[in-house]
């Protein structure tokens, strides 16, 4: 199967550099290579390209140039946020850190460590649409919590987060707020004085950027401690010569993204209703994931009623169809996706999960080839398991039956 043929629905996963981007970071491997911490012309136009994307970046997110930190991505943000701040809290006695059970990996890591180094952890509810409630958040607060962190939306359902409204119960508080906002950026508008977040980590290739490169925002008079030690590199926040070719990737690609976001979001939310009002015609006794209305743009994410996540992946890739059944690291693993869980999903309909996540380059003609395509994988599948009555789960909900 030719490229060309291919259909690429896994963009909550990675998306594939914009060749503008490219453009415009081949001269910094090459010709301005200098070190930016060096004095000569050489490391001066690097620093000033350096300063330049910072400033992009900044103005991208409604934040001061000096309140972003670059980092290696979106996994060093979150460690970054989570760690320095539980660090620098413990310093003045607190010992308590907050975070929702729907969190990537990249914070709910760095959240089990701290515990197992003394601190107490509690994870927030969330509810069937996968929202974390303002008012949990007010329930769990101390006076020794020295870190919350909530992601803005969800890499596998697409939920966004009631933020500006968890905000102003964790500044009430005087509790930090960090905020994953990887999959936002770009797709939806992100502000951090709108969302009233402390700290907010984005990845590069997340947004038609290169891999291994991203963003922490740090608001002016936050105490956190560093994560990567070394140089003084990042006004001593976080060490190692910058990444110069990628951090100018990462500013070209926000500025991409945002010149281009009402427009692009606008023609893919289309083709998602298209999508999820197809899978319902087109197969019986699935089940929507997510919230209705408050979600990304490009996610669709389903439970196939009998069948194995895994097994419909293997199979639509066979048909040049690339997809997920839920977050990129737990494949391989048999275990269903947490998220879905802790959602109340009982565990055998999670595992029936299928994610398609949407870009700028989807077309409507590949949505109606999946369309095509889905049922007899389906069909195929099921016929290796026993019939069953479809269990209240697999009901089309009422909000969805009102569209059809
Ligand atoms: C992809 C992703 C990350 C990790 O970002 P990397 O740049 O790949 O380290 C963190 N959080 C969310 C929500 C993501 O989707």
């Amino acid at each position: 199967m030719s490229d060309q043929d291919s259909i690429y629905l896994d963009h909550a996963a990675t998306t594939p550099c914009d060749p503008r981007v490219v453009d415009a970071m081949n001269p910094y491997f090459t010709e301005v290579f200098g070190n930016p911490s060096t004095m000569y012309e050489g490391g001066r136009k690097a620093k000033q390209a350096l300063e330049g994307a910072r400033e992009t970046i900044a103005n991208a997110i409604g934040a001061k140039p000096e309140e972003i930190i670059f980092t290696s991505g979106g996994t060093e943000s979150d460690n970054h946020a989570i760690i320095g701040l539980a660090e620098a809290g413990k310093m003045k006695g607190k010992k308590h850190i907050v975070t929702t059970p729907i969190e990537h990996h990249a914070v709910l890591e760095p959240a089990e460590y701290l515990k197992a180094r003394g601190f107490e952890l509690t994870i927030l509810p969330v509810d069937e649409h996968g929202i974390v409630h303002p008012e949990e958040v007010k329930k769990v607060l101390r006076d020794d919590t020295a870190v919350v962190s909530i992601m803005h939306s969800n890499n596998e359902v697409g939920t966004i987060q009631p933020l500006s409204e968890i905000s102003k119960v964790t500044k009430e508080a005087g509790v930090p707020l960090h905020t994953d906002a990887v999959q936002s950026f770009g797709s939806v508008p992100v502000n951090v004085d709108d969302l009233g977040c402390d700290l907010l980590s984005i990845s590069s290739h997340k947004f038609y950027g290169p891999k291994g490169v991203g963003a922490l925002y740090v608001r002016k008079g936050t105490r956190i401690r560093p994560l990567i030690r070394g140089g003084a590199q990042e006004r001593n926040r976080r060490a190692s010569t910058e990444n110069i070719s990628g951090i100018i990737g990462l500013a070209k690609a926000a500025e991409i993204a945002l010149a281009e976001m009402e427009v692009t979001s606008a023609r893919i939310t289309k083709l998602r209703d298209r999508l999820v009002n197809g899978l319902f015609n087109v197969l019986t006794d699935i089940r929507h994931n997510g919230h209705p209305t408050e979600r990304l743009p490009n996610n669709v994410n389903i439970c196939v009623r009998g069948v194995e996540g895994e097994a419909m992946l293997l199979f639509l890739d066979m048909k040049g169809i690339s997809a997920s059944s839920g977050s990129a690291c737990s494949s391989g693993s048999l275990e269903p996706s947490h998220v879905l869980r802790a959602m109340g999903i009982p565990q055998e309909v999670a595992h029936g999960s299928l994610r398609f996540t949407l870009g700028k380059k989807t077309t409507e003609e590949q949505i109606d080839k999946v369309l095509a395509e889905i049922p007899a994988i389906v069909d195929r599948l099921r016929q290796m398991t026993p019939y069953q009555q479809p269990p209240e789960h697999y009901k089309m909900p009422e909000w969805l039956a009102a569209k059809a």
